[in-house]
């Protein structure tokens, strides 16, 4: 029997990992690749693409103390993740509205309350912009789209305190929140860098593509079964830390208290589509890109390009992580990866006509899991959420804040409910 198993290798499940690494420890993941939604592709001319995490803002205490710690490198992101929102208030069409629920919001944001108040988690974002004009709502949609790959009527008044402005790991702006003094960073090398190098310090048992499948109580412990390239893969453990996404860790494991089950089963997640096109340095050849048909008058990438490799594209190449969210990417859920690929090309191409000859290469993939959203009535599960059911520590970023810091602050916390017995 081991002393623990960890379900899931993201940044909460190694970074959990990370903190028992004088246990013996085995983390099983299905994918065949550890880091979860770090995922990233380095290559020979030293550029990298990212597939779904990026940036690190200054408020990201916990990664970048990782960082640190692993000897990993931040460098400046060359562009601030405000950039991302792309919607300058004063480029809405009514200007003078949007400053007016810009300023209710930040009213809402300088008075603590309970998270889990009803006039601030029970009420969608929809709701509380029920009696304000057209041009606010869409200021606020795209807002909440492109922050947390949700609707309107996904988010709570909550949830947008949380994604408003420079104060993400907080709600309220009442009191300072702890920053470095980096401002926005990325990890050189791409963001798996991250997860790699957890892994490896935390010296545990890697079993990669092995789909977790049941996880029951057995005398002192745990019996996890799964079925991987092997054949059934079968351990126990005293203790187990959850790493799973909120809906897989309600299928998989038997027995949870309701109010658990309750909690697991309010945690909606929006989807994203990620095609990071890598573009070669100016003057060098490549092989011309092939096109296949995409829908016409479909968004094919809902980032604006903002996210780039910093660095100078033209003298060293470099990679647009280019993507789409949820309420652009649930249309083309079901088509060919070549046509999403081909409609993200057609996208770069008429923004950048110049780097039409330098396309070198076209990711794709799907993220069924990709952001928890702040849904309303969320907040009353927090407890529920963060609480151990006997020798089951759960983590994950649907736990605290939907970003790698709470994804790597939960899976720190599970580690310490390990620890303490
Ligand atoms: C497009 C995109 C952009 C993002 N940008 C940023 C950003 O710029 N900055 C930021 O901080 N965050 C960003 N995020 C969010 C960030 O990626 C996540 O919050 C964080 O990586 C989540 O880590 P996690 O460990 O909770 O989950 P995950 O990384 O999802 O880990 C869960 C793991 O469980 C595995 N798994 C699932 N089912 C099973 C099973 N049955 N058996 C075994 N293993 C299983 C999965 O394969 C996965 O590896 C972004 C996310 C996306 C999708």
């Amino acid at each position: 029997m081991r002393d623990v198993v960890i379900l899931g290798s993201g940044v909460a499940g190694l970074t959990a990992a990370y903190h028992l690494r004088d246990l013996d420890v085995e983390v099983i993941e299905a994918a065949s690749h550890v880091g979860g939604r770090t995922l990233s592709e380095t290559f020979d001319d030293g550029t990298w693409a990212n597939y779904a995490a990026q940036y690190v803002s200054d408020d990201k205490i916990k990664v970048i103390d990782l960082a640190d710690e692993l000897g990993l490198e931040l460098i400046p992101s060359g562009f601030h993740s405000n950039d991302l929102r792309a919607f300058d208030p004063s480029a809405s069409e009514d200007p003078a509205a949007v400053a007016v629920w810009i300023a209710r919001l930040e009213d809402e944001q300088a008075t603590r309350r309970p998270a889990d108040s009803a006039e601030l988690d029970q009420v969608s974002v929809a709701q509380w912009l029920d009696d304000a004009p057209q041009a606010v709502k869409s200021f606020f949609e795209t807002w909440c789209g492109s922050l947390i790959f949700g609707s309107t009527i996904e988010t709570s008044l909550y949830g947008l305190m949380l994604i408003w402005g420079d104060n993400r790991t907080s709600a309220f702006t009442d009191r300072p929140v702890a920053r470095s003094n980096r401002g926005d960073t990325v990890f050189r090398g791409g963001t798996n860098r991250l997860t790699r190098a957890l892994a490896e310090a935390s010296g545990a048992t890697l079993t990669t593509e092995t789909e977790v499948l049941a996880v029951s109580a057995i005398q002192d412990g745990y019996h996890i079964a799964g079925i991987g390239k092997d054949g059934v893969h079968e351990t126990t453990a005293r203790h187990v830390v959850c790493a799973l996404p909120a809906p897989v860790a309600l299928n998989v494991i038997a027995d949870l208290p309701q109010t658990k089950r309750e909690a697991l089963g309010a945690i909606r997640y929006g989807r994203n589509i990620a095609t990071p096109i890598s573009i070669a340095a100016a003057g060098q050849t490549v092989a011309p890109c092939p096109l296949v048909p995409s829908r016409p008058d479909q968004t094919y990438n809902s980032n604006g390009f903002v996210l780039r490799t910093p660095g100078d594209m033209d003298s060293e190449g470099g990679c647009f992580h280019s993507y789409v969210h949820d309420v652009f990417a649930r249309p083309l859920w079901d088509d060919p990866a070549a046509s999403v690929q081909s409609g993200a090309v057609r996208a770069l191409v008429e923004r950048f006509p110049q780097l039409s000859d330098r396309i070198a290469r076209v990711g794709y993939r799907r993220w069924r899991y990709a952001l928890p959203h702040y849904s309303p009535g969320r907040m009353r599960h927090q407890a529920a959420l963060e609480a151990s059911v006997d020798g089951l520590h759960f983590c994950g970023d649907y736990v605290l804040t939907s970003n790698m810091d709470g994804a790597a602050r939960s899976g720190e916390l599970a580690a310490r409910k390990v620890l303490a017995g």
